[in-house]
């Protein structure tokens, strides 16, 4: 069987990061079968469709390397098919028009309520051999129905859920065109997924009530079915349906506030499916080990500290000119020049093991672009002991001496700690003063190799 799987996202409101999961798996099942993955937008609610939601969608899933075989496909441009197919069912006799004005609809809904039943259409218009047809009203523009089995059950095994059965009771007959002829979701939905050759429908699993609908209307149209995988909701933190509202962000705000897309695909991916005890892994281990098998059934939980921890992992593991590459924008927004002053992949290189996100990294940068401290002589007095002047002289010679490495700086230090009987921070701290005007550095050696010695000594020289 040649794999063919899909995301169908509808572009209305907020995309979270949870909605991209279900991007994830179905990508990750269709590249782990060689496979096609096809991206649907699902924009027939053109009041809440938004291009702006399109773009997130598109730019989140391309920024995570979520390749597409085909699509985006839109839904809007596909209303003649779905047209046709209706009629088609209308001519194969499946499908009928119904007359209910709106008005009768709701007296029908309200009585079955005050019976304390189900509210569901009773099938007034429905044809049925033998069966007098009310007359056709005049003016009235009907909504076409589907005709749902009678009796008998919906039986599908969820490669999620396991088996799940829906009685054919449970279901009225679906309206699958508005009066003016427009298709309803549902019905476009089981349209695509056949015409597009949809093996597997991986998806959030809000679907479940909607399977019944579409497999009894996909049989009727006499396609294969395809095998249904219906993932368990991403729940925040608090354990709450993840929304704008409660503080989910989108892909694109983790991206600003300087997240890996690795380190984002890798923590979504765990986020409801797992592969033994695995934590940490590549984007191609992850395609390796994709199986409908190891989706997790219960509700997977969002963990900021989780992804934070993760993103450090990628940090500190990146190829570091890949690193420098990626910091340079929000460097750039700091007001950072990497173009001037010292290297800007050797302060990244610094900088990263102790950094969780590339925003951390850039400011940490910004200490070795700003302009050399202008030190006043009371300032000085207060932050360099007079006692401390001989050895930060005698530094001074040994650094213009040294190879321009952490090692020999190293030594340096310790030479003039030894020679002037004084422990490491007395000499460190007025040495990180008189270089930035802090005493917040990174370890005092390897700023000396990115700031350059010449720069160094000259800083150094000020003070003394
Ligand atoms: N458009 C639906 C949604 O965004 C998904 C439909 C489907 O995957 O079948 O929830």
């Amino acid at each position: 069987m040649h794999i063919r799987t899909r995301f169908a996202p509808s572009p209305t409101g907020f995309i979270h990061l949870g909605n991209l999961r279900s991007a994830l798996y179905p990508w990750a099942f269709a590249r782990h079968n060689q496979g096609d993955f096809i991206l649907r937008i699902e924009d027939t609610d053109i009041d809440r469709s938004t291009q702006e939601a399109v773009d997130v969608i598109i730019e989140g899933m391309a920024w995570l390397g979520l390749d597409l075989d085909e699509g985006p496909i839109y839904q809007m441009q596909r209303i003649e098919r779905y047209r046709e197919v209706i009629k088609q069912l209308l001519d194969a006799g499946l499908a009928y028009p119904c007359y209910m004005s709106e008005d009768d609809l709701n007296k029908l809904r309200d009585q079955q309520v005050a019976d304390k039943e189900k509210p569901r259409y009773n099938g007034l218009w429905r044809p049925e051999l033998g069966k007098i047809l009310p007359a056709i009203p005049e003016g009235v523009l009907p909504v076409i129905r589907f005709k749902n089995p009678i009796g008998g059950s919906v039986i599908w095994e969820d490669a999620v859920k396991g088996q799940i059965e829906i009685s054919n009771d449970e279901l009225d007959d679906l309206v699958i065109a508005r009066p003016d002829g427009t298709p309803t979701y549902n019905f476009c939905v089981v349209v695509d997924d056949l015409d597009m050759k949809i093996t597997h429908v991986i998806r959030g699993d809000d679907h479940v009530n909607n399977t019944p609908r579409q497999i009894n209307i996909m049989t009727a149209l006499g396609g294969t079915l395809p095998i249904y995988a219906h993932l368990p909701t991403v729940l925040n933190e608090l354990g709450e349906k993840m929304s704008k509202r409660n503080g989910a962000m989108s892909v694109r705000d983790y991206q600003k506030a300087g997240y890996l897309p690795e380190a984002i695909l890798n923590y979504l991916a765990r986020l409801g499916w797992s592969h033994g005890d695995a934590e940490v892994f590549t984007k191609e281990q992850f395609v390796n080990w994709f199986d409908l098998d190891n989706l997790g059934r219960s509700p997977a939980q969002h963990n900021p500290e989780k992804l934070l921890w993760l993103n450090h992992q990628y940090i500190q593991n990146a190829d570091i000119a890949a690193l420098a590459q990626a910091t340079k924008p929000f460097a750039h927004d700091l007001g950072i020049d990497t173009e001037q002053g010292p290297n800007f992949t050797q302060v990244v290189a610094l900088l990263k093991d102790r950094a969780n996100t590339l925003i951390e990294i850039a400011q940490g940068a910004k200490l070795f672009y700003l302009p050399a401290p202008n030190h006043n002589p009371k300032e000085i007095a207060q932050n360099i002991p007079p006692a401390i002047v001989p050895a930060i002289k005698d530094l001074i010679m040994l650094i213009k001496n040294a190879e321009p490495s952490k090692e020999a700086y190293g030594v340096a230090f310790k030479q003039v700690l030894a020679q002037h009987q004084i422990k490491m921070p007395a000499l460190a701290m007025p040495v990180r003063y008189a270089l930035f005007a802090t005493t917040q550095t990174p370890a005092i050696d390897a700023v000396l190799v990115v700031l350059g010695k010449d720069e160094a000594v000259e800083r150094l020289s000020k003070v003394v």
